[in-house]
């Protein structure tokens, strides 16, 4: 009698960038390594039980390479794309080692790992090229700033350098990673939300912008056939009036009152926003669970018990 072996669920777990560097922290590689250890325990225990994508934020760290560009007059700058590049290397690398480590830990030493460098197509005629909203880099004094040859905007903290936003349009490597799942590899990609570039003719060039890993997630789910997808931050979860007294969390949530919370301007632009937007997105497009947690409580959520859990509408 043949046995029909089941195809395992794929779950996508995207990090946040405060998976490695916590609020408050100096960001130094052994505090990085050491974030990194509960969430990746959880999925190494995951992993035994389903087909694992991670992507993940780079917020603190390309933000640290920006700042080392303004330190240095000695060696030439890097453009943005290449320091997401590097961002893509460096924290796809710790990963790798630290999931390597906790896999062996529970006595699984066959399975194999992968970092794909990632790139993500961008429309170059998306309205975010014409209206940079993302700060970035470290922050100047408004006559600091006026002499940077990039544009900067005002924030609470002082004056930073400012990016487009695009939407990813589609995931260059979609094909690889599917066939890497296929064949049980755990594969981490789209770090940082992965290297925007446009089409010119049958080339790619990279552009000066940073793509939201959330977003960068949900399209690739889509594209690789994701079944469910945990956004794991620093928070329990979406909360409704966050910051006050009377902040609650969403334990569920349909996709309709999503939207209402998301216009009645209950989420963070930026923050909290593009990862219920990401949400909604997952589930419209056929995805089976979506869910908002923070990094403590990853397999928790799998489980179905804590943060916010998107739901169809009826
Ligand atoms: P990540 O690095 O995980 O993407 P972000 O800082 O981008 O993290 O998003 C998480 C942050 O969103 C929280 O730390 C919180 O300050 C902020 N936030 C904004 N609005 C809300 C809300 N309604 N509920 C919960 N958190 C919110
Ligand atoms: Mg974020």
């Amino acid at each position: 009698m043949s046995t029909i072996k089941r195809r395992k669920s794929v779950l996508l777990v995207a990090l946040g960038g405060n998976a490695l560097i916590r609020k408050g922290q100096e960001g130094t590689i052994e505090q990085q390594f050491e974030n990194l250890k509960l969430p990746i325990q959880q999925i190494a225990r995951l992993s035994q039980d389903y087909s694992i994508i991670i992507t993940h934020g780079n917020a603190p760290q390309v933000g640290n390479l920006l700042l080392q560009q303004e330190c240095c007059d000695t060696v030439p700058r890097l453009p943005l794309e290449i320091l997401v590049a590097q961002t893509e290397g460096h924290i796809g690398y710790m990963i790798e080692s630290t999931l390597d480590q906790e896999l062996m830990a529970l006595g699984i030493d066959f399975r194999p790992l992968v970092t794909l460098i990632t790139y993500v197509v961008v429309d170059k005629d998306d309205p975010a090229f014409d209206n940079p909203t993302k700060p970035i880099g470290p922050t100047y004094t408004a006559e600091e700033a006026a002499k940077l040859n990039y544009p900067t905007i005002k924030t609470a903290k002082g004056y930073r350098r400012v990016v487009a936003s695009p939407m990813p349009v589609t995931i260059i490597e979609k094909r690889e990673i599917k066939k890497l799942i296929e064949m049980d590899f755990i594969v981490i990609c789209c770090g940082g939300g992965g290297i925007p570039v446009i089409r010119e003719g049958r080339a790619f060039s990279g552009v000066d912008a940073v793509v939201d890993k959330d977003f960068a997630s949900a399209t690739l789910a889509k594209e690789v056939g994701v079944d469910i997808f945990v956004i794991a931050t620093d928070v329990e979860g979406a909360m409704l009036n966050f910051g006050t007294e009377k902040q609650t969390l969403l334990r569920k949530l349909t996709l309709k009152e999503a939207v209402a919370y998301a216009k009645g301007g209950h989420f963070g632009t930026g923050s909290m926003l593009p990862k219920v937007e990401a949400a909604v997105q997952f589930i419209k497009q056929g995805g089976k669970r979506a869910i908002i947690t923070s990094i403590e409580n990853i397999e928790m959520a799998v489980k179905g018990k804590v943060g916010t859990e998107f739901i169809k509408d009826a």
